[in-house]
């Protein structure tokens, strides 16, 4: 493909030295995915390029691109940025967190569709402080698809039953009813309403979801259940998440 201009909206994340005075700094967008970007001369005091892409802004970006490997950021139009991501420590680890999960699911330039959204929904609740811990997990839930792992929360994995008790398995899959607890004793022991919000959070698309108001003895134990999930499944080992554990501790 030849080069071109062309115009993007995303959000920026991820910015690194690259050259003498140049920096390069990651996009995420909806229809062309997530791009790396040239900033040419970021690092020169005064760099207007410089402001427009610290991290977690946001806004459309005109790019000189060939649809792979790097492209060139030209210049900008209605940069904004979430405040509230960039200067809240946590806020900050959370949201660079969920960046790095969707940078991991997809490679350069691959449309994001229906995940862009529930990027940019979470981190505009994040950035609105809330329950950032709360919003991080129901993106681990709904991203799990994009890593090619789809467990079944609607119904019991052994009998199809929709209603009643449930605990989860991953060596199943997802949800099993108390039916067959006995049968299927290597699943992950929570509480029914453990289990419930890991399916409520896990069904239900990230907009059609309320206020979820959930205990922190409830939300460490769903937190433990999606952690182990990951270990098992999809197993990434992201320097942001080890960042956000460790500042966890300290809650
Ligand atoms: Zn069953």
């Amino acid at each position: 493909m030849a080069r071109e201009l062309k115009e993007v909206q995303g959000i920026i994340f991820k910015r690194q030295k690259y050259k003498e005075a140049d920096l390069l700094a990651k996009i995420i967008t909806r229809e062309d995915g997530i791009i790396t970007l040239v900033v040419k001369g970021a690092l020169r005091a005064k760099s207007k390029l410089s402001a427009a892409t610290l991290n977690f802004s946001y806004g459309t970006y005109v790019i000189y691109t060939s649809g792979q490997g790097l492209s060139n950021l030209r210049t900008y139009k209605e940069v904004k940025q979430f405040e509230g991501l960039y200067n809240d420590l946590e806020n900050n680890a959370y949201a660079s967190f969920i960046l790095d999960l969707i940078d991991h699911a997809f490679s350069e330039y691959q449309p994001l569709g229906k995940y862009y959204n529930l990027v940019d929904f979470a981190l505009n609740k994040i950035n609105n402080n809330v329950d950032p811990e709360m919003i991080t997990q129901i993106v681990q839930m709904q991203i799990l698809s994009a890593y090619g792992v789809e467990p079944e929360l609607k119904k019991c994995v052994i009998c199809g039953k929709e209603t009643g008790i449930f605990d989860y398995s991953i060596k199943l899959g997802g949800i099993v009813c108390s039916d067959h607890f006995r049968i299927e004793n290597n699943r992950l022991h929570l509480k029914p309403k453990e289990t419930a919000i890991l399916r409520t959070i896990g069904l239900v698309p990230i907009e059609r979801l309320g206020s979820i108001s959930i205990s922190d003895e409830t939300k460490l134990a769903t937190r433990k259940a999606i952690d182990k999930i990951y270990r098992q499944t999809v197993d990434l080992n992201l320097k942001t998440k080890k960042f956000l554990d460790e500042l966890r501790l300290f809650d």
